[in-house]
């Protein structure tokens, strides 16, 4: 795994998966930019928590909701006078940090300091609101704006009724959502970890209420595996955090994190809350007639009852949910911490690998020649390239801009898990040794080779990439 972020971050740079956002500018802090190979990896991290929560499930939808959404949506789910940050000003340097994070900040006239070393002195913590603010419409009229979302959570909940009323689902069950999230961060730091452009992979899990331990439970237990097995994280670097009641938000009966030991330390890569009735009973109108148990703003807007017909008990309730709310951004960051690999080779070299889950890596494929000067293994490799580009499962490169040795280093260090190499024995040119029509596979964690007949190739290699 990698001992240093700058690590990661050079060698997302350098290979193409993830860089500065706006760079050729100066930059905007908390924004970046993923590139040719970080697409494809965080497009693969998706696919396969979908895959997981939406596809391999009989209790589960999916949703696709709009960022910009009715500002009361932000009024009666808490956002407007919750989503805050304690923030606090250094009369010396003026920087500015969040006041439960100083550890996380640094002055930004004394870089090397923390605020609390700096001989400013700080001012009393003030709230502010992390929601960013858009104008709609041509007039700049100051009620005419919308929040960007601070996170798709409320897209779920103000689609409930819309979604219970088309699929005809009955409790329990979920619905999933993937999508971008803003939040004006005080301090974005520590590369993708903490920006304020980022992405979540969210379910709202809808129960009946008594229900809802259990499935919290399993939602934890599951989803703790899931990086494990599917994603490739150690389970000596993960652990569960029980939010403590004093730190708990105020729609919360548990929250338990999974946290990750990045190399910056252990922190949250996911969140899996049990939100009780809180986000319907905030959303729905009549609340007066329904039995909310959470504690609930008094909704003057809504036009619809967000309940659910229960035939065993014959009466309208408001569900309980439960939320398993994941950063893809720190997803991705958590990925590439582990895969990283600086491995001594015998030769004395250092190769820098990528061991990420074949599912996951960029390229899955690289085909190189031996060597590029003949013609008929050039063509060869390329015919192959071209058989399983067709095949249409996975992305798969050719490359010979370099001698065999260096292409494989590439690959090595992006992660791509196999290598096809075409030599003079593929061509039927060597002795007639029975390796016409065979290449060799090149496994990326162990530099073994193994021979293939062409015609088994694509098998071989599907059967080695699926999750
Ligand atoms: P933190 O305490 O680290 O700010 P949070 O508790 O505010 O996180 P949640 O509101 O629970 O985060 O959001 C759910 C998930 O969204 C987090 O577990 C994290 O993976 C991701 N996330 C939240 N804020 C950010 C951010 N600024 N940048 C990247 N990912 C984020």
């Amino acid at each position: 795994a990698a001992q240093t972020l700058d690590q990661i971050v050079s060698l997302c740079k350098r290979r193409g998966f993830i860089f500065p956002g706006s760079e050729i500018y100066g930059g905007l802090q908390g924004t970046f930019d993923y590139g040719p190979l970080g697409v494809e990896l965080k497009n693969n991290l998706k696919r396969l928590w979908w895959q997981h929560n939406v596809y391999d499930r009989d209790d589960m939808e999916g949703l696709d909701s709009a960022i910009l959404m009715n500002r009361w949506v932000w009024y009666y789910s808490g956002h407007e006078d919750t989503f805050v940050d304690p923030l606090v000003d250094c009369k010396l340097c003026k920087g500015r940090f969040r006041a439960d994070k100083l550890q996380e900040a640094s002055c930004l006239k004394h870089p090397k300091l923390h605020p609390g070393e700096c001989e400013g002195e700080l001012t009393e913590p003030r709230p502010f609101n992390m929601m960013f603010k858009t104008q709609v419409g041509p007039v700049p009229d100051p009620e005419s704006f919308a929040y960007l979302r601070p996170e798709t959570a409320q897209g779920i909940f103000i689609n409930f009724k819309n979604v219970l009323d088309s699929t005809g689902r009955k409790l329990p069950f979920g619905v999933a959502q993937i999508g971008k999230a803003f939040r004006n961060e005080v301090t974005p730091r520590n590369f993708v970890f903490r920006t304020r452009e980022f992405e979540q992979m969210e379910i709202e899990y809808f129960c009946r209420p008594g229900e809802d331990e259990a499935i919290h439970e399993a939602f934890i237990k599951d989803h703790l595996e899931w990086w494990i097995k599917v994603c490739g994280l150690s389970p000596d670097r993960l652990s569960l955090y029980e939010v403590p009641p004093h730190e708990l938000a105020h729609y919360s009966k548990r929250t338990v994190d999974i946290m990750y030991r990045y190399p910056i330390g252990t922190e949250e890569l996911e969140g899996i809350a049990n939100r009780t009735d809180f986000d319907l009973g905030s959303h729905t109108r009549d609340q007066d007639k329904l039995q909310i148990t959470a504690k609930v703003k008094k909704n003057e807007h809504s036009t619809e009852r967000l309940t659910y017909f229960d035939q065993a008990s014959n009466r309208h309730i408001v569900p309980y949910v439960i939320e398993p709310s994941a950063g893809v951004d720190r997803g991705v960051l958590a990925i590439l911490c582990e895969a990283y690999d600086e491995e001594r080779l015998d030769n004395g070299e250092t190769r820098v690998v990528l061991r990420l889950k074949p599912a996951l890596a960029p390229i899955k494929v690289a085909v190189l020649p031996l060597k590029k000067n003949e013609p008929q293994i050039v063509e060869t490799a390329k015919r192959i390239k071209r058989m399983l580009q067709e095949a249409g499962e996975f992305r798969t490169v050719y490359d010979d801009t370099a001698g065999i040795g260096k292409l494989y280093r590439r690959q090595d260090e992006i992660g791509t898990p196999f290598c096809v190499t075409v030599d003079f024995d593929t061509i039927g040119r060597a002795e007639d040794n029975g390796l016409k029509d065979t290449v060799t596979v090149r496994d990326r964690d162990t530099m073994k080779q193994e021979r293939v007949p062409i015609k088994e190739l694509y098998n071989y290699i599907r059967e080695r990439i699926m999750p």
